[in-house]
């Protein structure tokens, strides 16, 4: 029997939820589903306001905009993510800077960023890697003396705490994914920029209705509705909307199961680990995850490909993760590295991620420890 890496998450009532916004009769963005989802965030993150878009990347071109990034400016993130974060920016003409990662949490090293930063840098994107928080207080503090902009990459981390903290309330702007391999999914595709930084918020409508002021009109504010600034289609359907909301409502529910299997990964695997085989992932204690993704590292690269192979004939669809920006052709064009690549490239190589979903059965999860236990 095979098991897939991912199901996308489904609470059951979607459905409903779908078909009550064909009944309402109106489909495109910024209906009444999609403001139930902004209001449930609004709430839930802390933040000014929430704009649900299309996806992650779209909430990051739209916080690359809001900043106003241009050419010669630069921005310093983690090689180890994914494209989207970079190309934002990248889009408005900005350098990328890499930083180096910490082993511990695979999240930008906190403490090599200072040295990054010099007269063109911008703002700092820490992405916060299977849903463990980056070191927030330190790159907040630092992004106040600098006065750089902090926009986080929560992609992964919807429902996660740091020192309390809702893990995207810390930036100025904060984009989250809801894509179908995320723990909450808006039909396949979706995202959402939060805006903790009051002054961003009506900008952020305006980019968002194609660089017009109907959302303003709309809400009586202005009796012209009119091209006022550049902008985009950055809005999802009510469909989209209607689809997240049953999964807002069913959070708890859908990260009680997440959390069931990864906890039995962990409690399977541990032995491996005490016996020196492989490593389990680290959340540090003032971190609350939210069981996005379970990874191991093995020893070397060469037994990752080993243990890959081995899983895969046994019909469990184990994974690899990014491969470091820096080394890819357009990072290369786009971005430099800062200071030495100590932990990126080797630890990327080492990482191998094993299959996890929402109401995933602990049989399955069982299936899988046994025979990485089998394997390694
Ligand atoms: C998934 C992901 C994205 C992109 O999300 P989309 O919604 O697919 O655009 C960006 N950054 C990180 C770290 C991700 O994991």
């Amino acid at each position: 029997m095979s098991i897939r890496f991912n199901h996308p998450t489904v609470s059951g009532e979607e459905i409903d939820h779908v078909i009550e916004a064909i009944h309402n009769g109106r489909l495109s963005g910024d209906n009444a589903f999609c403001k139930k989802c902004q209001e449930w965030f609004n709430l839930n993150i802390q933040c000014h306001s929430s704009l649900l878009t299309p996806s992650c990347t779209h909430a990051l071109e739209m916080a690359a905009l809001l900043l106003d990034i241009e050419p010669g400016d630069e921005i310093i993130m983690p090689s180890y993510t994914f494209v989207s974060t970079a190309n934002a920016f990248a889009l408005r003409g900005a350098k990328i800077v890499f930083v180096d990662i910490r082993p511990d949490t695979m999240n930008i090293n906190e403490e090599l960023i200072e040295d990054a930063i010099n007269e063109q840098t911008k703002a700092v994107v820490p992405v916060h890697y299977a849903g463990v928080s980056c070191e927030m207080n330190h790159i907040v503090s630092l992004a106040d003396e600098h006065s750089l902009y902090v926009i986080e990459d929560a992609a992964q981390a919807i429902a996660s705490t740091y020192n309390g903290q809702i893990v995207g309330s810390m930036g100025n702007m904060s984009a989250y994914s809801f894509h179908e391999t995320k723990n909450i999914t808006s039909g396949g595709e979706g995202g959402l920029l939060a805006i903790n930084d009051e002054r961003f918020v009506e900008r952020a409508n305006i980019i968002r209705e194609k660089g017009t002021n109907r959302t303003l009109f709309f809400e009586g504010l202005v009796d012209k509705y009119t091209w006022v600034d550049i902008g985009s289609s950055y809005l999802p359907s009510e469909l989209q909307a209607a689809f997240l909301y049953a999964q807002l409502q069913n959070l708890d529910k859908l990260q009680e199961s997440r959390f069931a299997a990864w906890n039995r990964y962990y409690e399977m695997l541990k032995p491996l680990e005490t016996a020196g085989k492989i490593e389990l992932p680290v959340v540090p204690n003032n971190c609350m995850h939210n069981a996005h993704m379970f990874y191991i590292k093995t020893p070397t690269a060469d037994s990752r490909s080993q243990l890959l192979s081995s899983l895969n004939a046994k019909g469990i669809s184990a994974v690899f993760h990014y491969i470091p920006l820096h080394t890819s052709p357009f990072g290369q064009q786009v971005g430099r590295f800062h200071g030495e690549d100590r932990y990126t490239t080797v630890e990327s190589e080492r990482l191998l991620r094993l299959p996890l979903w929402s109401n995933m059965k602990l049989s399955d999860v069982e299936q899988c420890c046994n025979a990485v236990i089998q394997s390694v």
